[in-house]
């Protein structure tokens, strides 16, 4: 057994992962813990470290996705921090009935054991005033119409697009960048045309959006962050 102490790190944000020689193991392998959510690459003795690495950046969604889905719940509260457009905020009790936000804070009123409906409720609305208004837009440029559009709170797909031009999109892309939401507003609108993901496909969402790209790994790589918060 080879020094176990050394760890690699690459992508952005920035993951680190333990690195570990076992002389039992037959094949690179990354396990992660429960314990401490931390990221483990196993290299057999006679293994190479450059394959290795090669491996673990290979599998860097599948690494993120597990370490996002191992961190705690979010519980909001007063006085905590709070996921809106991309910015933390925190939240703070306010007189005013309806919630507002400047740079650092968004402001409820209500009671504490009223605060996750409220911040529900207000991403919901400003989900669809955001949803409607991008998918709106995309759809007139591309000339063709949808039907409807339904917000859930799904942990599978963040957008999806039926044969009948019916789009539905996730609420908690509220907290994600604005450029990230309209990404997923790019895609679904896109499939009004192509319902695949063939290279016409993928023209037209660089039609509607030419960095699409950059937004779209976004999402894979702190999509999972956004179910944290528990509403
Ligand atoms: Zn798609």
């Amino acid at each position: 057994m080879k020094n176990i102490n050394e760890t690699v790190k690459f992508g952005t944000p920035e993951i680190s992962i333990l690195v570990n020689y076992s002389d039992r193991a037959k094949n690179y392998s990354i396990h992660i813990s429960n314990i401490n959510n931390t990221a483990k690459l196993t290299i057999p003795v006679n293994g190479s470290y450059h394959q290795a690495i090669t491996f673990a950046k290979s599998r860097e969604t599948w690494i993120r996705d597990k370490l996002a889905n191992n961190l705690p719940e979010i519980s909001p509260e007063f006085g905590s921090e709070f996921l809106y457009q991309g910015q933390k905020l925190i939240i703070k009790k306010s007189k005013d009935r309806r919630v507002y936000k400047d740079e650092n804070a968004l402001y409820v009123s209500c009671e504490p054991n009223q605060l996750k409906g409220k911040l529900k409720g207000f991403l919901k609305i400003q989900a669809r005033d955001h949803l409607d208004f991008i998918s709106k837009k995309y759809s007139n440029i591309l000339g063709r119409k949808y039907n409807r559009l339904t917000l859930r709170d799904t942990r599978s797909r963040w957008g999806s697009c039926t044969s009948k031009g019916h789009l539905m999109y996730s609420w908690r892309l509220i907290m994600a960048p604005p450029e990230v939401l309209n990404y997923v507003a790019a895609h679904e609108v896109s499939h009004l045309l192509h319902l695949n993901h063939s290279n016409q496909f993928w023209e037209t969402v660089s039609y509607l959006m030419p960095d699409f790209e950059y937004h779209k790994d976004w999402l894979k790589k702190n999509g999972q962050s956004l179910h944290r918060y528990k509403l």
